[in-house]
């Protein structure tokens, strides 16, 4: 009998409803960043399998924008019930290939059956208008269509969850989708196609092909049959396809990276505020868009809270994500521990202090101690760069104005949250923020129902919430003359 992460761990890519290989027959390895251990394999896909899958989802998509919306709502509850009957399976799955912890695991598995769940309920509410007309004999309609083969490509952080996003409000508007995974944790989406054979989606609406990153982006942003890029990953690479994909004018989302602020006034629940700095900083080892890239402290709660923070990061278990009670898997790989190490002794260098953690975690491996950094200053690296790790550096102001500017003196604008007991302060600040998510003494915020997405160069467009289909549709205006009236 298989084990249960093997039951959904499908080593081969999903075109037109056919499990097929790499035309040359070439693979990559997948490993597990918990034990170094290779799990198997997948195609190296490029431009031709790209191709083909493509014109998969346009054939399907022909079909399947007459299907009613009743009947896609449909598929997607049945896509969650298959998805949550599977739970634990898909959750040890992720955790084996991406390395979190089974507890986020189980989490981020049933986050991606909500984001299902929602779109069954909002595929059936894409209004348009009728709209009162200036001539007599003339009515205006406007109406929402399925823009057509959508392009889905997600990052290793979250693999499971991201393509929910996507795969969701894509089948919830009738449009077909072309999904390419990271390299690094590609089996939590190629398990999206078993799920859609599963509950019965037709062959061609899903389709997944893994390989060479920048073949399969080369075709999906010239291939004129695809009208819309959905990106979760680096504003790196976020900043290449927008520039790619403007030779064929097609609609794109970008969910880029980030830089959280975490703001803590001296007036803060101090407990509460290290219980969600904990959460915002250390999930999924650090390695999150949203997670906290700077502590911005007042100066009369500064000693007390770097100390509460240091102590609840050292009682942070590490561990294997897929033993019961690890808190903090290993980072996602050896260029992963580099990239911290180098920031923490740059840090170090500039004068900060390290009063948590520091350094590689002797388990060995990939996995890293939680680290906290005092003292930091604007001249570290950490100011402008994103950690994507486990180390919180906690910066020192003394008002409120200088907290707003701190805060926003970044090029980002994703995720930021702050820590106060007064309503007015709330409120001033809140306001004067510039992001696109906004925690009031909350340190994990993001659900099915409410607009996920950055301002600046954190991205554009919003995924969940009633938001999150719109870029899915285009609006039709018609005019219908000569009624005779
Ligand atoms: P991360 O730093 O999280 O790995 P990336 O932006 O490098 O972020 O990766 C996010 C996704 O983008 C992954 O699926 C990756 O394979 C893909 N990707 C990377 N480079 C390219 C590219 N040139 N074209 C298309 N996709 C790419």
């Amino acid at each position: 009998m298989l084990a249960i992460s093997e039951q959904y761990k499908k080593q081969a890519n999903f075109i037109g409803g056919e499990w097929v290989n790499a035309d040359s027959g070439e693979t990559l390895d997948v490993n597990n960043p918990a034990t170094g251990e290779i799990i198997g394999t997948i195609p190296k896909s490029g431009k031709a399998e790209t191709r083909r899958a493509i014109e998969a989802a346009q054939a399907a998509f022909l079909t399947f924008r007459k299907i009613s919306a009743l009947d896609r709502s449909k598929m997607l509850r049945r896509l969650h019930d298959v998805i949550m009957d599977n739970q634990e399976s898909l959750a040890q799955l992720l955790s084996m290939e991406q390395g979190k912890s089974l507890f986020e695991a189980r989490g981020e598995v049933g986050m991606s059956a909500a984001y299902v769940l929602w779109y069954a309920e909002e595929a059936r509410r894409t209004y348009g208008d009728v709209v009162p007309s200036p001539w007599a004999d003339r009515r205006i309609l406007v109406t929402k269509e399925p823009v057509g083969v959508v392009a889905a490509i997600t990052p290793w952080n979250f693999p499971a969850s991201m393509l929910a996003r996507k795969i969701g409000p894509a089948i919830a508007a009738g449009c077909t989708i072309v999904a390419k995974p990271a390299t690094q944790t590609p089996y939590s989406g190629l398990a999206w196609g078993l799920l859609a054979e599963e509950a019965g989606i037709p062959a061609g609406v899903v389709n997944i092909v893994t390989g060479s990153a920048s073949e399969i982006g080369g075709e999906i942003t010239k291939n004129p049959l695809v009208r819309k890029i959905t990106f979760t990953g680096s504003t790196e690479v976020g900043k290449l396809l927008l520039k790619q994909a403007a030779g064929t004018v097609k609609k794109v989302s970008m969910e880029l990276g980030g830089n959280a602020p975490f703001l803590v006034f001296n007036d803060a629940d101090l407990e509460r505020a290290v219980e969600g700095a904990i959460a915002a900083k250390f999930r999924n080892s650090g390695q999150t868009c949203v997670c906290t890239n700077r502590f911005l402290v007042q100066s009369k709660i500064y000693n007390k809270f770097v100390e509460r923070l240091a102590e609840a990061s050292d009682a942070l278990k590490v561990g294997n994500g897929m033993d019961e009670g690890t808190q903090q898997g290993p980072l996602i790989d050896m260029n992963a521990v580099e990239s911290v190490e180098s920031m923490i002794e740059d840090a170090v260098k500039k004068g900060g202090k390290v009063v948590a953690g520091g350094k590689r975690h002797s388990l060995g491996g990939s996995f890293f101690e939680p680290t906290v950094i005092a003292n930091a200053k604007a001249r570290m690296r950490f100011t402008k760069e994103e950690i994507f790790g486990p180390i919180a550096p906690v910066y020192k102001f003394k008002s409120e104005e200088e907290a707003i500017d701190l805060a926003n003196n970044t090029l980002f604008g994703l995720a930021c949250y702050f820590y106060t007991q007064d309503l007015g302060r709330a409120y001033r600040v809140m306001e004067g923020l510039k992001y696109g998510l906004v925690g009031v003494n909350e340190g994990v915020i993001t659900t099915v129902e409410a607009p996920f997405g950055g301002m600046k160069e954190s991205g554009l467009g919003k995924e969940g919430g009633h938001q999150g289909i719109e870029d899915y549709l285009d609006t039709k205006y018609v005019c219908i003359g000569g009624l005779g009236m």
